[in-house]
């Protein structure tokens, strides 16, 4: 093969270790970790919220329930006090038994008032736990988005950087033969994507191996089409 096309092919191949180390820039970007620390830490509080959530709406639905009670106690001592009242009832014992009733029913509707005082005081503990984990939760978010658009920005340059390097690329591996650079990606990821050697004093500087002389002798006199390559590692040889 013609030394021009080995110069072609050198090239793609510092592209190609450029565009590497792009594509390593953009995946392992340090923003990456603090956007990746921050969604642990929004996931937390998130699952923190929805704990206390669930307890708040547990003392709502409790609250709801002491007030229907109170309600129906009311209306039951309310008749009660009516049949008291409205001259239905004579007889001296079940007045009082009325009586009785009317009063068990005030103690029976502070009891559960008390109760409604004690749950309140809970609601409002509760009521600020969330406050509270509500604004950790907005502080992380506004973190969050502060670093996605950092890293956007950030990434945003490699990836226009990735874009040019990969047009190069693509214009000088347009000049190198189909057949030579099918050949060179190929074996590039055996070599970790360096696959050309320089063949230097009769050695391949790929793997410092002292070629043969008849190997050498069919470097010497290889033909224009033809594709030279290290008989020890296989690197393709840059003449
Ligand atoms: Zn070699």
């Amino acid at each position: 093969m013609a030394v021009g096309g080995y110069d072609q092919l050198l090239k793609v191949q510092d592209l190609d270790v450029q565009l590497r180390q792009l594509r390593h820039r953009f995946d392992h970007h340090p923003l990456r970790a603090d956007a990746a620390t921050l969604t642990a830490e929004q996931a937390e509080a998130e699952a923190r919220r929805d704990e206390i959530d669930g307890r708040r709406h547990e003392v709502d639905r409790e609250l709801k329930r002491l007030a229907d009670e109170v309600a129906s106690v009311e209306e039951k001592r309310a008749k009660t006090e009516a049949k008291l009242y409205d001259g239905s009832v004579t007889a001296t014992k079940e007045l009082l038994a009325l009586q009785d009733e009317s009063r068990s029913l005030l103690d029976r509707q502070r009891r559960i008032e008390d109760d409604e005082l004690e749950l309140m005081e809970r609601q409002e503990e509760v009521g600020s736990e969330a406050a509270e984990v509500a604004a950790e939760l907005a502080a992380i978010t506004g973190r969050a988005e502060a670093v996605g658009a950092a890293l956007a920005e950030a990434t945003a340059g490699i990836e226009a950087e990735i874009g040019e390097v990969s047009r190069s690329r693509a214009e000088v591996a347009a000049s190198i033969s189909p057949e030579v650079l099918a050949r060179y990606e190929a074996i590039a990821p055996e070599f970790d994507g360096v696959p050309l050697a320089r063949f230097v004093g009769g050695r391949c500087d790929g793997c410092h191996m002292q070629l043969s002389a008849m190997a050498v002798d069919r470097l010497n006199h290889i033909g224009p089409d033809e594709i030279a390559s290290c008989e020890e590692c296989g690197r393709l040889l840059i003449l």
